[in-house]
């Protein structure tokens, strides 16, 4: 599939490995079903929705598809702390980055914090969510455009 960002860049997952798609899970509920696929792949039947956001590297909007259609998220800045106080959590991971989650966990189990992932925070209504910088330990804020 093919799509043209709006700063004109065109976006693919025809390549694979690539490092701009993310497959995002719902933590715990389809984390936990997807860490178990990484021991047992009969798991996979068990992954109930499926959300793939699609990152563009040259101006950071990110597409986030999921049954309910597409929705455009641009980034905003960067926050200190998380300024709600209920959030949602997701897991989001490229193919890079579940490759090298998928050995850690066959070799330290899936309690393991340890993995390669982005942690994503998202406000009750999806409208903002919020991307943990692990060297700075600041967060992104993604505003829905
Ligand atoms: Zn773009």
């Amino acid at each position: 599939m093919y799509k043209t960002c709006q700063c004109g860049n065109v976006l693919h997952d025809s390549i694979i490995p690539n490092s701009y798609v993310f497959h995002v899970y719902a933590d715990p509920e389809e984390w936990t079903i997807r860490k178990m696929c990484y021991l047992d792949s009969h798991y996979y039947e068990k992954l109930l929705s499926h959300r793939v956001a699609w990152h563009c590297e040259d101006c950071h909007r990110i597409y986030l598809w999921t049954n309910a259609g597409c929705r455009i998220f641009y980034f905003a800045g960067m926050k200190s702390i998380i300024p709600v106080q209920e959030y949602q959590i997701f897991v989001a991971m490229n193919d890079y980055q579940a490759g090298i989650t998928g050995k850690i966990i066959r070799e330290q189990g899936v309690e393991t914090e340890s993995y390669k992932a982005y942690r994503i925070y998202t406000d009750s209504e999806k409208n903002r969510f919020w991307v943990r910088c692990p060297k700075t330990g600041r967060y992104f804020e993604f505003r829905k455009q």
